[in-house]
């Protein structure tokens, strides 16, 4: 009998493949479990075990595998099914997701390369395979593993780097890969022969003159009695003696010394009890959980600081008694240590966070805890990727804030969105979902209104403070009549003044798309461009530099322009940075902060200038986006929009939708607690039908609104979008190929074909980019749709000048 497994690779492609496995490998394999084995010209892939059989594949011999990595298997059942729905709804492959799910610590690869770490010399400590890399990299600074493979003379090498990694030898060179070390605390015990009442007597006589070393002893027993391992650091500090003490009397066979391993996540400190609902709370929560017996998913509409978060807190409680795993997922930036701490005062042990600021140590962590059900990770809060934990025992997913953007992966694939994803999760563990947000998108909304998500409203903020009270302050009628200064309007000033006077803080929203300051030569018009891009490059003040906000291209700050000479250079457009420097000459004595992309860089970087704001240190925080989401202080009165009009005009459909809910998120900033707060926004359309839909707080008309536009131009909800983007850096080619498939499609989808089109950023990185969009109607089905698609899409790459171009699919792109 033959065997042979199935494997998914990391890469993209379409089909499964096979290789060939021994009877013993066959007895000893599962499903879920990684493989080394070969691919292309001899390149080396962390392979997914998917099926185990006895069918040779046809077309091709079927290689061995080079080695079994895991014991047990990694990844579960309901992973692989929720892999497929993926790879099937957002037209990827099965590769594309495993890759973006796993954190890539599992993942080592043939291109991963090693490098000698500095002060090694003790080669007696080798094997002789191991030396015969240690040599190599005498003459050679970095190895990748194709050339060890070569070196050593056999294909399983994963065992010899790791040992060569444990042995401080070599170090891992790429950032995709980090060994996983499990972080190993150093306990100590008395040996066993000891511990009899009569040994004890004596070994302390013994000691009596060695004052320290009974000290050691005796406090070893008061520890003991708190019936904990104990660690050798806190024997150290109980008996207030050196290391070199407590050696001596492991030396002389008194104590032995043993290794745990630990998490490196470990969150200590005492927990508290949660928070008494409110009257209006309690009753949301009954709802929600009633709805919850006949609705898979419940839409929680709950304005700002209405408490919604003390809502999610109750029902994980209910769930982490019961034993059952809860997901809470947030939009990405909004993983503010703020509800960290939260939760940590109110799940402490049960609680672990996933997030890609986080190394691969601790994400592997996380991974493996999830994996084996244990109960530090009962409930993990996490960003979009936590959706590819191996749960088993889901029963809640929380999306918070789920109107927002950046749950929407949009390169590279899966191009998954987290809330779709997560609905379609939660089915396969019979768990609920709870979508909740003040401004919630308009395809939940409507999802609510057509009786398939379960619709729960929460009105009333805690301590029944008023929203906040809004203002649209005119700047055309202001720059007529001269009272702005700079970027600021007299009433801004005001408002600010005042919010000072009483030592309130104050928060100012910049808009950062399409406001990124530019440089324009006085004399021709001429903006620098990135070499590579088609967009102009952005002004950094603070370094006196000129950078690509696209591929990260930055030149020094010219002296003259490129075009005419002219030395007569201006900096136009705003920048947070530059109404930080206006700020500080309108308000000398304020305290001032800012809070964007440049400032936050980090796994601290929010952190701190929050931690700052919070103790205020800071009086007013200039910010972009980050300033939106989910930041809970006390003593912020005013929140200031300098511009409200760039997001409004921005092209796409769901320009005002965004913007309404980025203002009202914003303005929940304000007067969360004590009193009401205010809001100022500045505009050039005051009668903007967004803007008085924000300052009366009219959701419910905005909605109707967009609803109505939708359903006229054909968007979601009623049609479903799909974006083709082609890629290319030869500019005839890619228009070309446009051309061809835009007829191509329009053949088969008629009036639902957009495009091709030029998107405003045509070039980015040297490539031409071209765009398509295929709108299918309710009616239509989306898998026949997708079958069309992909047959338009081989013959597209069948044509051999089209085929070095780049194809990118996105499903439900918005
Ligand atoms: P949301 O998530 O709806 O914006 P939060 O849950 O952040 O609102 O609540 C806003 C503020 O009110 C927080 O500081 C929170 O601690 C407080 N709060 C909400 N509900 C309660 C409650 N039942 N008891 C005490 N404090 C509460
Ligand atoms: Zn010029
Ligand atoms: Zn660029």
């Amino acid at each position: 009998m033959n065997y042979y497994i199935n494997v998914i690779l990391p890469i993209p492609l379409q089909k499964l493949f096979t290789y060939k496995i021994t009877e013993a490998e066959a007895t000893f394999l599962n499903k879920g479990m990684r493989v080394a084995v070969e691919f292309g010209k001899s390149k080396v892939y962390t392979a997914l075990v998917y099926k185990i059989h006895n069918e040779p594949p046809i077309g091709y011999e079927a290689k061995d595998i080079h080695q079994i990595l895991d014991e047990t298997p990694i990844v579960n059942e309901f992973q692989l099914k929720h892999w497929e729905w993926i790879a099937n709804y957002y037209m990827c492959s099965l590769g594309e997701v495993y890759r973006a799910a796993l954190p890539s610590a599992f993942l080592l690869e043939s291109e991963t390369v090693i490098q000698l770490l500095q002060n090694f010399s003790n080669e007696n400590i080798l094997s002789n395979e191991e030396f015969l890399v240690f040599e190599a990299l005498q003459h050679q600074s970095q190895l990748s593993i194709q050339q060890i493979i070569e070196i050593i003379g056999k294909k399983t090498i994963f065992p010899i780097i790791k040992d060569l990694i444990r042995k401080n030898v070599i170090t891992v060179k790429e950032q995709i890969y980090e060994q996983y070390k499990p972080k190993l605390i150093k306990y100590i015990h008395l040996k066993g022969e000891w511990s009899t009442s009569s040994k004890l007597n004596e070994l302390l006589e013994s000691l009596s003159r060695a004052k320290k070393q009974r000290d050691v002893v005796l406090s070893y027993f008061q520890l003991q009695a708190t019936k904990k391992p104990i660690k050798v650091l806190e024997l150290q500090k109980k008996s207030n003696c050196s290391a070199a003490i407590i050696k001596s009397l492991v030396d002389k066979g008194i104590f032995e010394y043993y290794f745990l391993q630990t998490d490196r996540i470990n969150f200590t400190g005492n927990t508290s009890e949660i928070k008494e609902l409110t009257k209006h709370q309690q009753i949301a929560y009954n709802e929600i959980k009633k709805t919850f017996k006949t609705k898979q998913t419940t839409l929680l509409k709950g304005i700002t600081s209405s408490g919604k978060t003390e809502i999610y807190v109750k029902l994980i409680k209910d769930l982490l008694k019961e034993g059952k795993q809860v997901l809470y997922l947030l939009p990405e930036i909004a993983l503010t240590t703020q509800l960290i701490e939260r939760l940590q005062y109110y799940f402490g042990e049960y609680l672990s966070v996933f997030h890609s600021k986080y190394s691969m140590n601790e994400r592997v962590e996380v991974w493996n805890n999830v994996l084996n059900s244990k109960q530090k990770a009962q409930l993990i809060l996490g960003a979009r990727s936590s959706l590819f934990l191996p749960f088993s025992n889901l029963k809640l997913i929380i999306v918070d804030e789920e109107h927002e953007p950046s749950f929407k992966q949009y390169d590279p694939a899966p191009r998954y969105h987290a809330r779709d994803a997560s609905i379609v999760l939660a089915k396969m563990h019979h768990a609920n979902v709870l979508l909740g947000s003040a401004t919630p998108s308009i395809e939940s909304y409507y999802n609510a209104k057509q009786g398939k998500y379960g619709f729960v409203e929460l009105n009333r903020r805690f301590g029944d403070v008023l929203l906040p009270e809004i203002e649209l302050v005119d700047i055309k009628e202001k720059y007529r009549k001269k009272r702005m200064k700079g970027h600021f309007s007299d009433r801004l000033i005001q408002m600010i003044t005042e919010a000072l006077e009483y030592k309130e803080q104050v928060i100012l929203f910049q808009n950062r798309r399409g406001y990124a300051p530019f440089v324009e030569c006085e004399t021709c018009g001429t903006s620098p461009q990135c070499p590579q891009c088609d967009v102009s490059l952005t002004f950094h003040n603070y370094k006196n530099e000129l950078r690509c906000h696209y591929c990260g291209y930055r030149q020094a700050m010219p002296h003259n322009c490129s075009a005419c000479g002219s030395e007569k250079l201006n900096t136009k457009g705003f920048g947070t940075e530059q109404i930080e420097m206006e700020l500080e000459e309108l308000f000398p004595t304020a305290k001032i902060g800012r809070m964007d992309l440049d400032t936050t860089r980090g796994k601290y970087g929010y952190q701190k200038i929050l931690g700052k704001f919070q103790a205020k240190e800071i009086d007013i925080l200039v910010g972009t986006q980050m300033l939106s989401k989910g930041l809970d202080f006390a003593n912020v009165s005013l929140v200031g929009i300098l511009n409200a009009d760039h997001m409004l005009n921005f092209p796409d459909f769901r320009a005002h939708e965004r913007s309404y809910q980025l203002m009202v998120q914003v303005s929940g900033r304000a007067g969360r607690v004590k009193k009401r707060g205010k809001v100022a926004i500045q505009t050039f359309n005051p009668f903007h039908q967004i803007l008085q839909q924000v300052s009366t707080n009219s959701f419910e008309e905005m909605y109707k609104e967009q609803i109505d536009e939708r359903w006229q131009y054909h968007y979601p909800p009623f049609f479903r979008l799909i974006k083709i983007t082609l890629r290319d850096k030869d500019y005839n080619r890619v228009d070309e190929a446009a051309n061809w498939l835009g007829k191509s499609l329009t053949a088969i989808f008629k009036e639902n074909v957009l495009g091709p089109s030029i998107p405003s950023i045509s070039r980015v990185r040297n490539y031409y980019i071209r765009t398509i969009i295929v709108k299918i109607p309710q009616k239509n089905s989306l898998t026949a749709t997708k079958k069309h698609l992909m047959r338009v899409k081989n013959t597209f790459q069948a044509i051999k000048e089209f085929r070095a171009i780049r194809f990118n699919i996105d499903v439900d792109n918005y």
